[in-house]
């Protein structure tokens, strides 16, 4: 029968841990106690570290996943953390401001803290 044998995605070093996301294998540097390999975690939401991140939150940046971030529009996902810290925004996007841009990113991530801090 054949040995099973794994190298470590990352280094080629000899594998012994698997990472309990992604299935590949690492070696013990390249991957944390909680058998998740730093490729993931990297992946992981910032917030719960437990699932991989759907967007980010354009208030505090961090990428977070779908349980620990609310959507208050088609297009953006606040924070957990963010949104129970501000608050509900009132009402929101302007629709003309939906775009994809990096610019536009920006814009609306300062847009959602005034949203949110402007609220009643
Ligand atoms: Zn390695
Ligand atoms: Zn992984
Ligand atoms: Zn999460
Ligand atoms: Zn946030």
């Amino acid at each position: 029968m054949k040995k099973s044998e794994f190298l470590c995605r990352i280094c080629g070093a000899p594998a012994n841990h698997k990472c309990r996301l992604c299935g590949f294998h690492f070696c013990n540097q390249h991957i944390d106690s909680r058998g998740v390999c730093i490729l993931c975690s990297e992946a992981l939401c910032r917030l719960c570290s437990r699932y991989y991140a759907v967007s980010s939150c354009p208030v505090c940046g961090r990428i977070v996943c779908d349980q620990c971030s609310i959507q208050i529009t088609p297009v953006v996902r606040v924070c957990k953390e963010c949104y129970n810290r501000l608050g509900k925004p009132r009402e929101w996007p302007p629709r003309e401001l939906i775009e994809k841009s990096s610019e536009y990113r920006l814009k609306l991530g300062r847009l959602v803290m005034e949203v949110l801090y402007q609220r009643s």
